[in-house]
C-alpha cells in the first residue's frame, strides 16, 4: 500500500515508516521538521515539508499523492507544555488534523490509523483500563487527541472515512537507526539515560506521595517497534474502532530508575521533586482487544529488554541525530 504518514520525522513516526518499508509498504512522509528531524526519515520514504496547520498544503500533498492510507503521527505530545499552551495543542492536533481528513475527502482516501493515547481517559476509574473506560481527560494534550477521536467518528458516519484510534500507552525503546531525540525532553527513560551517559547529574521524580506503593506514578512501558507491529496490523486489516497499546504491566518511576541502573551499570543519582500538573498517578492498559482482533503480539514487553533497546540507541547516538 501507498501510506501517507504525518509526522514521519518523529519518534513514533519514523519506526512506523522504517517498518511499513521493511514491509515492501510505500511511504510518503508529511512533516514540518518542527520536531522532528530530517535525518529520521528512512531513506526509502519521500519527504514533503508541510505542515498541517497550512490547510492548502495539506489538501495539495494528499491530493497529489493520492495514497491508499493515512497514518497520523504529527501532533503536539507534551502533557506539561499542554497545561501551559493548551491553544497550540488544539490548533496543531484538532484544527491541523481536520485539515488532513478533509484532503483524505478530496483525494478519497478512507483509511486513517490515528495515533491516539492513553491521556483520552484522564484519571480512569478502572486500572488496567479497556476502551470502554469513560474518557475524560486530565490535560488539554488527552483532549486534543479526543476531540479528534470524535471528530473522525463523524467523519465515519457521515463521510465514509475508517478511523482507527490506536491508543497509546507510554513509548519507549528504539530499533538500531532510530530513537527518541526531543529538545527539551521530558520522558522518563532518556532523561534516566542521559544521566547514565553524563550528560546530566540526575534524574528529577516528579512527585512521591501519589497513592501508589512507592509513592511515584506507574505507568505501561510499551516498546516502538510492537507499537509500530500494531498499526500496521490495523492497516491491512479490515478494522475499525479504538484499540489500547500496552503491555499490560505498570512500573513506577522508582522502578524504572532501578531497572535502567542495572542495565547502564551507572548510579543514575535521583532527586523527589514537587508533582508535574496534569499527571495521572495510575495508567495501564488492558490491550486484550488489540491482541484477539488485530492479532498483535508484542515482542518486546519486558521492562529491560525495553531499556536495553533504548540504551543501546542513546550510546549510539549520544547527541541524538544532531552531527
Ligand atoms: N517523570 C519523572 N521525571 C522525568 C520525566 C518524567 O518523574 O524527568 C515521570 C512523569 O511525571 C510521569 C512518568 O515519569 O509520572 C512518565 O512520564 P513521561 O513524560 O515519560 O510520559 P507520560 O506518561 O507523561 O506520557
Amino acid at each position: 500500500m501507498k501510506v501517507f504518514v504525518t509526522g514521519g520525522a518523529g519518534y513514533i513516526g519514523s519506526i512506523a515508516t522504517e517498518q511499513l518499508l521493511d514491509k515492501g509498504h510505500e511511504v510518503v512522509v508529511f512533516d514540518n521538521l518542527e520536531r522532528g528531524h530530517r535525518e529520521a526519515v528512512d531513506d526509502r520514504a519521500s519527504l514533503i515539508i508541510g505542515d498541517l496547520r497550512n490547510r492548502d498544503e495539506t489538501i495539495r500533498a494528499l491530493t497529489t499523492e493520492k495514497p491508499d492510507a493515512v497514518m497520523h503521527f504529527a501532533a503536539y505530545a507534551l502533557v506539561g507544555e499542554s497545561m501551559e499552551h493548551p491553544m497550540m495543542y488544539f490548533r496543531n492536533n484538532v484544527e491541523g488534523a481536520c485539515h488532513l481528513v478533509e484532503g483524505m475527502l478530496e483525494a478519497s482516501v478512507k483509511k486513517i490509523i490515528f495515533s491516539s493515547t492513553c491521556a483520552t481517559y484522564g484519571e480512569p476509574e478502572i486500572v488496567p483500563i479497556t476502551e470502554s473506560e469513560k474518557q475524560v481527560p486530565a490535560n488539554p494534550y488527552g483532549q486534543s487527541k479526543l476531540m479528534f477521536e470524535q471528530v473522525l467518528n463523524w467523519c465515519r458516519q457521515r463521510s465514509g472515512i475508517e478511523p482507527v484510534f490506536l491508543r497509546y500507552f507510554n513509548a519507549c525503546g528504539a530499533t538500531k537507526k532510530f530513537g527518541e531525540d526531543h529538545d527539551p525532553e521530558t520522558h522518563l527513560i532518556p532523561n534516566v539515560l542521559r544521566v547514565a551517559l553524563g550528560q546530566a547529574e540526575k534524574v528529577m521524580m516528579f512527585g512521591d506521595d501519589y497513592d501508589t506503593p512507592d509513592g511515584t506514578c506507574i505507568r505501561d512501558y510499551i516498546h516502538i517497534v510492537d507499537l509500530a507491529q500494531a498499526h500496521i496490523l490495523a492497516l491491512t486489516g479490515d478494522h475499525t474502532g479504538a484499540f489500547n497499546l500496552g503491555n499490560g504491566d505498570g512500573y513506577s518511576v522508582k522502578e524504572v530508575i532501578d531497572v535502567a541502573r542495572e542495565i547502564t551499570g551507572h548510579e543514575i543519582p535521583s532527586e523527589v521533586a514537587p508533582r508535574r500538573p496534569g499527571d495521572p498517578p495510575r495508567l495501564i492498559a488492558a490491550a486484550d482487544k488489540a491482541r484477539k482482533v488485530l492479532g498483535w503480539k508484542p515482542q518486546f514487553a519486558d521492562l529491560k529488554t525495553i531499556i536495553q533497546y533504548a540504551w543501546d540507541w542513546h550510546q549510539a547516538h549520544p547527541n541524538g541525530y544532531a552531527k
